[in-house]
């Protein structure tokens, strides 16, 4: 072009070079970091898509490893941002020194570098690749004539086993090196699909619960606590509903788990004690004299926060309502350990609140418990009570803890009453108060009103106390001669096949009766002549019952009602003979 003499198109193409020099230098900048010539966020997440679709297409394995500088930031502030640069490229070197081929290093931010491993094939090899990063830079480090001792935390997420796109991939590895870092950094952590997806429903339940918080649509229903000595009730435990819209009532079990350990948790624990405060109120001016039980977390009563909520909350009620109210808690590990709990435990009792221990029998409380503690009530765990008749170990526990409580001075309750038998069990164990199935579900604050009203009219166990009341015989063996007449009024009902009449058991060793012989009766009666005999005219009852579903079963229904006025007379002198035992 010397031949051109005018210089224009000299001009001109001298513009072209310096455009496509300034194209590439643009392009390079929007694809690789400048600093150390790695490729950056943008170049990496197209490799990343690429490798996803490769490995997918070819079933191989891929890990992203997102790498942190640890404790870049203080370097850089007291060094300077020169030397902070000057780290990063030498970083960025001993990088490259150990990826192999085929794999991508990118800087993606500040100290954050990214390491696309496409040629491992299994964890372990995965793992070795990245202790290998970690010894690399694991050394210290001159810069500038400072010697800097480096570490770096490395999260690591592995497609397939992460079956996510690029960008949650990536994510995702972000959130397993945040893990590393908590663990102590200079340490690899790698992320668990099946984990996450678990976090995630717990994240979303905490989120939705928020807004139910406010929105109402929580609700405490109310399970009855009777004395089954008088059968009347004393006082009813608060247990939490959430009315989710379109699932209706969600138990607490599908929810509380989420929300344990945040803040939510204890803001719900005050709602809950106000809320049944307000129910208490509510039901007082109904003429309905109803205390409340109230279950707290064990995270709660370890905050002085709490004590102060309620002391602020109880003056705002008439006096003395605080009398009214129980605070219900789990024993765990920690409970035993502070004397924080002891502190805010005793503030409550000074306010007027009393505390059961729930669940008892399944935590790790021990006896020290009991003298550092203000603990009121026992209540031991449904899963024992309600197995008690048909599980002998179950049985051995509840008479232990019936028998501690006596010790202790304790009252106790006793929860999983699922039906009178276990209650007619527990009563000839000594334990005078429980709630379960067997009395009552749980139920909205609403229909408590009318379940009293029935309770008092139709339930056993008042029937009972007023026999006693008649008799004027000690309980225990009222509730013999009573399992006894069960069983009696069982089996005339079935010899007549009245509806849904069952047969009751035949063997004389099957029976209530004879469950309290063995157990209450023999130890505070044993001794006394006549008890022995007790068990004869007890065989011979069966026997003739035996006989009598004999006669049935043989198509002689009508000879069998014959002969009950007979076994009747038989009954009557067996109670009579019970009864002058205690005489
Ligand atoms: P819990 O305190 O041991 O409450 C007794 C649980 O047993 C309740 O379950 C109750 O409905 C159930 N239950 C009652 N009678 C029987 C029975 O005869 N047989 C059987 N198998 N179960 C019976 P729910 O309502 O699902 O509550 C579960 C747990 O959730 C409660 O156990 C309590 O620890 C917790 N919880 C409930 N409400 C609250 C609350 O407001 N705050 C806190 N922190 N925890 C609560
Ligand atoms: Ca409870
Ligand atoms: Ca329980």
């Amino acid at each position: 072009y010397s031949e051109v003499e005018d210089g224009r198109f000299f001009v001109f193409l001298r513009d072209i070079e310096e455009r496509k020099r300034a194209e590439k230098q643009i392009e390079y900048m929007a694809y690789y970091d400048v600093l150390t010539g790695l490729p950056n966020r943008m170049l990496l997440l197209d490799r990343l898509n690429q490798a996803v679709a490769h490995a997918h297409r070819y079933r191989n394995m891929l890990a992203v490893c997102y790498l942190d500088l640890d404790g870049f930031k203080p370097v850089n502030d007291r060094h300077g941002h020169h030397v902070g640069d000057e780290l990063l490229i030498t970083v960025s070197e001993y990088l490259k020194a150990v990826v192999r081929e085929g794999d991508t290093l990118a800087r993606i931010g500040g100290d954050e570098f990214v390491i696309l491993l496409t040629s491992v094939t299994s964890l372990p090899d995965c793992e070795d690749a990245v202790r290998r990063i970690l010894d690399a830079i694991h050394k210290p480090i001159e810069v500038m004539g400072h010697r800097i001792h480096m570490s770096a935390s490395i999260g690591i997420t592995v497609y397939p086993t992460d079956n996510s796109n690029a960008d949650r991939l990536l994510r995702n590895a972000d959130q397993a090196m945040y893990k590393a870092k908590e663990a102590g950094k200079s340490r690899y952590w790698i992320f668990d699909p099946i984990r996450d997806t678990y976090l995630h429903t717990h994240r979303q339940i905490l989120s939705e619960f928020e807004a139910a918080l406010h929105n109402d649509e929580l609700v405490l229903f109310y399970q009855p606590r009777i004395d089954l000595t008088s059968g009347q009730m004393i006082s009813a435990e608060a247990l939490i509903r959430w009315n989710y819209p379109g699932k209706g009532a969600l138990l607490p079990g599908a929810f509380l788990p989420s929300i344990s350990e945040t803040p939510k948790e204890l803001e719900l624990g005050e709602w809950v004690v106000k809320r049944a405060l307000d129910q208490h109120m509510e039901w007082r001016q109904q003429g309905l004299h109803v205390p409340v039980s109230v279950n707290i977390s064990p995270r709660q009563i370890q905050l002085e926060g709490f004590a102060d909520y309620l002391a602020k909350l109880l003056p705002q009620y008439p006096d003395g309502t605080a009398n009214n109210l129980e605070l219900e808690f789990l024993e765990t590990f920690s409970v035993a350990n502070t004397s924080e709990v002891a502190r805010v435990m005793q503030r409550c009792v000074e306010l007027g609140i009393k505390f059961s221990l729930d669940d008892f029998g399944t935590g790790y409380s021990s006896l020290t418990y009991f003298h550092r503690l203000p603990i009121h009530t026992l209540k031991i765990d449904q899963n024992f009570v309600s197995q008690m008749l048909t599980d002998a170990s179950d049985l051995d526990i509840v008479e232990g803890v019936v028998r501690l409580s006596e010790t202790l001075r304790r009252p106790i309750v006793a929860e999983g009453v699922e039906s009178v038998e276990i209650g007619l069990m527990l009563l000839q164990l000594g334990c005078q108060y429980a709630q379960g199935y067997g009395i009552a579900h749980p139920m909205p604050a609403e229909q408590l009103p009318q379940w009293i009203s029935e309770w008092s009219q139709t339930n056993v166990w008042a029937q009972l106390h007023n026999e006693r009341a008649e008799n004027g015989i000690p309980i225990a063996l009222n509730v013999a001669t009573f399992a006894h007449r069960r069983w009696l009024k069982a089996l005339e009902q079935y010899i007549r096949q009245e509806p849904e009449a069952e047969c009751p058991p035949l063997d004389d060793d099957q029976c209530q009766f004879a469950r309290w012989y063995r157990g209450t009766g023999k130890s505070r009666y044993g001794r006394r002549p006549g008890f022995d005999g007790l068990r004869e005219v007890h065989e011979a009852l069966h026997t003739e019952a035996k006989s009598l579903v004999f006669l049935c079963e043989s198509g002689r229904r009508g000879e069998a009602e014959g002969k009950l006025a007979s076994l009747r007379d038989q009954s009557r002198e067996f109670t009579r003979l019970i009864r002058s035992l205690i005489d």
